[in-house]
């Protein structure tokens, strides 16, 4: 560890501009097993860790860089997915730069750790080595409903799985994943990241119904009758208007609307 004297900040390269024209999937590449374990040996080990800290989910951030640099993938993976429902997506969608990374105490001047990068490769790699989030099956005779599939709806699954409770997930689209799958280009995010998350949570012991309106095809009030919890997770999905001049004028359209038809079109 320590290696921020003699390593530099590096992080995951972007596809060529001339290959990413022909298509729209994800831009940045992920980082190998050396580059990672490099990266991640530059880490001081803060005692008081900035980045763990400004991390809303204060992710064992520390923890795992010093696994990755020891090239214990198994241990990473554990930790990584102890405290994210979903590390292959925070470390693809997060802005670091806001968060860990901006508060690492290396960022001051010397570059710092790529945490984003190496929390992707983490769960990637681990997944190509047939590692998988871990959930005991249903242990109990609880049921709850989560209305809405998007992150906080997953995230709710994910701990509910984990603690052996059965979830019925109602999601009002054809696809599960919300803001995920509908407000987050392609080239940030792949659908199929989205997708491989979900079909585990199925496999944990959830059950999806998509297309399934609250309202319109089942009433709120079947649903409470029907489960001891619901967890209401339907996002944030109004825009708001900038106030700007013109702004209601032809062809100008709301950012969640301009990014949900363009994703529908692509799905079609
Ligand atoms: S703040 Fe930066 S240097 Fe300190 S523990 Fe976190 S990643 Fe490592």
């Amino acid at each position: 560890m320590q290696e921020f004297i003699n390593v530099e900040r590096i992080s995951a390269k972007q596809r060529e501009s001339s290959d990413r024209i022909d298509d729209f999937r994800e831009i940045y590449d992920i980082l190998g097993t050396e580059d990672a374990s490099i990266q991640a040996s530059r880490c001081i080990q803060c005692g008081d860790p900035y980045c763990h800290n400004k991390c809303p989910l204060h992710n064992y951030i520390p923890y795992w860089l010093k696994s990755t640099a020891n090239i214990d993938l198994k241990l990473s993976f554990k930790l990584s997915n102890e405290s994210n429902p979903f590390p292959e997506i925070t470390g693809r969608i997060c802005p670091q730069g806001r968060l860990c990374e901006g508060d690492c105490t290396l960022n001051d001047g010397h570059g710092a750790i790529t945490i984003g990068n190496i929390e992707t490769y983490i769960s990637e790699e681990g997944f190509k080595k047939g590692m998988r989030p871990e959930f005991p099956g249903i242990t109990t005779d609880k049921k709850v409903a989560i209305i809405g599939s998007g992150p906080a709806g997953i995230a709710a699954a994910t701990y509910l799985l984990r603690a052996g409770i059965k979830v019925d997930m109602y999601e009002k689209d054809n696809r599960a994943g919300g803001l995920l799958t509908y407000g987050i280009p392609g080239f940030k995010l792949d659908k199929s990241i989205v997708e491989r998350r979900i079909k585990w949570l199925i496999e944990a012991g959830m059950t999806l119904y998509a297309n399934m309106k609250v309202g319109d095809n089942i009433t709120f009030d079947e649903i409470v009758n029907s489960h001891d919890a619901v967890f209401v997770g339907i996002g944030a999905q109004k825009s708001r208007k900038a106030k700007i001049n013109n702004e209601k004028a032809d062809s100008v359209y709301m950012a969640i609307d301009y990014l949900r038809s363009a994703q529908k079109r692509l799905f079609n």
